[in-house]
């Protein structure tokens, strides 16, 4: 099996395996119990958060571990929004592109009164800064914009969009869930007051991330109970997991350079391969792009047949049609950057890792344009379209 649904989750590393163990039936003392055993917990889980802390340049009570990104995601809105009540601000920013943990919390809020503003992210997945400051009013309370893109994988000015919420004095959150631990993140000097993070994203175990938050930014409670992470989120501490994601983070940071050149030069292969399917083209920024993110259009085709065919040769791939939430609407994402829903329904997303190898790649290069090129001969758009019935819109 060729696994290229990095973006989706990856596989947990042999070694953040290896630390996970012991803290099953080794050390599996409560971190809250004052015996012994809970004490050595309690070292374990606060040497975790000072090596997570340390990767993205925070301090370590600016931690606070939660079941993953969309927690964190949550959180951070729900936090900035009881906090805009407060002080009488119900306007928030965000980009068109987030993930649904971010615009659906949204959502929410926009039922409890507050506007939002969408910044348009342009033919190349990027906000404009200057739309940001366009948009920023005296009643903003957050402005909320993702790090990097989970589907097109566009990265966004973070350290400018930081400077300018500083300058307004609004709070900074921004989804990092693509960006920790595979591209560089600094908190301090990007100016961020709120970043989510999650394991699974970067090699450690499902269902743990963490919030980060600026000392003297407002974090009000979301999870009543125990005293747990500094009494804002009760809960026994999932320790194997939070200890798996602080080794995860540690490798992903200390190979970043490495995975980096790798992945980049076997998904430039991809785009360099695959665009010589004729009428396909590349979605998202080439430069401003994380390493491992190949995402193209097909035109002619259906995202959910192609991948199924992809599938039945081995390959795990997504597409940009939302075939996870049920639904046949495209993504807002290929939407937002402009692709008719034809088009964008046509889509490819592979994602790699650093256990990627050229060997798959060369497959994957392989199959592809098979694929494509046998569903296009099923397809009455794609004979109407060379019969000159219609006209391409990828030429
Ligand atoms: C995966 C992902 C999330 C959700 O994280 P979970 O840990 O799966 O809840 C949020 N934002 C982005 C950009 C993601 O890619």
């Amino acid at each position: 099996m060729i696994y290229l649904d990095n973006a989706g989750t990856t596989k947990v590393g042999e070694e953040v395996v290896k630390s996970m163990l012991p803290f099953f039936d080794e050390f599996y003392g409560n971190a809250s119990s004052l015996h012994t055993a809970g004490q050595i917990a309690k070292e374990h889980l606060e040497n975790a958060r000072e090596k997570v802390a340390k990767c993205i340049n925070a301090e370590p009570n600016e931690i606070y571990f939660t079941s993953g990104g969309s927690e964190s995601d949550n959180w951070a809105i729900h936090t900035a929004c009881r906090y805009g009540e407060l002080v009488g601000k119900k306007h928030i920013i965000t980009s068109a592109i987030e993930h649904h943990a971010v615009l659906h919390t949204l959502d929410e809020m926009k039922k409890r009164g507050f506007e939002i503003t969408y910044l348009p992210v342009y033919e190349n997945g990027i906000v404009k800064v200057e739309d940001l400051k366009n948009a920023i009013t005296d009643n903003t309370c957050l402005v909320t914009i993702m790090f990097a893109n989970n589907e097109v994988g566009t990265i966004q000015p973070i350290s400018q969009i930081g400077e300018v919420c500083k300058q307004h004095n609004v709070i900074f959150h921004t989804d990092a869930v693509q960006a920790v631990g595979h591209i560089p993140v600094n908190v301090k000097a990007m100016n961020i007051d709120m970043l989510s993070l999650s394991g699974h994203k970067f090699h450690a175990s499902k269902g743990v991330g963490a919030l980060y938050v600026k000392r003297g930014k407002p974090l009000f409670n979301f999870v009543y109970g125990g005293a747990q992470e500094g009494t804002k989120r009760a809960g026994t501490e999932n320790l194997a997991s939070i200890v798996g994601m602080a080794t995860a983070l540690e490798i992903g940071v200390s190979q970043m350079e490495q995975t980096t050149a790798h992945e980049t030069q076997l998904r430039d292969m991809l785009f360099k391969q695959l665009s010589k399917i004729p009428h396909s083209k590349i979605n998202g920024d080439l430069t401003n792009r994380l390493p491992n993110n190949f995402n193209m259009s097909f035109e002619g085709i259906e995202g959910e047949s192609l991948l199924l065919l992809l599938d039945d040769a081995g390959i795990c791939a997504s597409s940009g049609s939302a075939c996870t939430s049920g639904s046949l609407d495209p993504s807002h994402v290929l939407l937002a950057i402009g692709l008719p829903h034809e088009i964008a329904h046509g889509s490819l997303r592979l994602t790699l890792s650093k256990y990627t190898t050229l060997q798959e790649i060369e497959q994957t290069i392989k199959i592809v344009p098979e694929v494509v090129e046998k569903l296009r001969s099923y397809s009455p758009v794609w004979n109407s379209l060379q019969k000159g019935e219609k006209q391409y819109v990828i030429q």
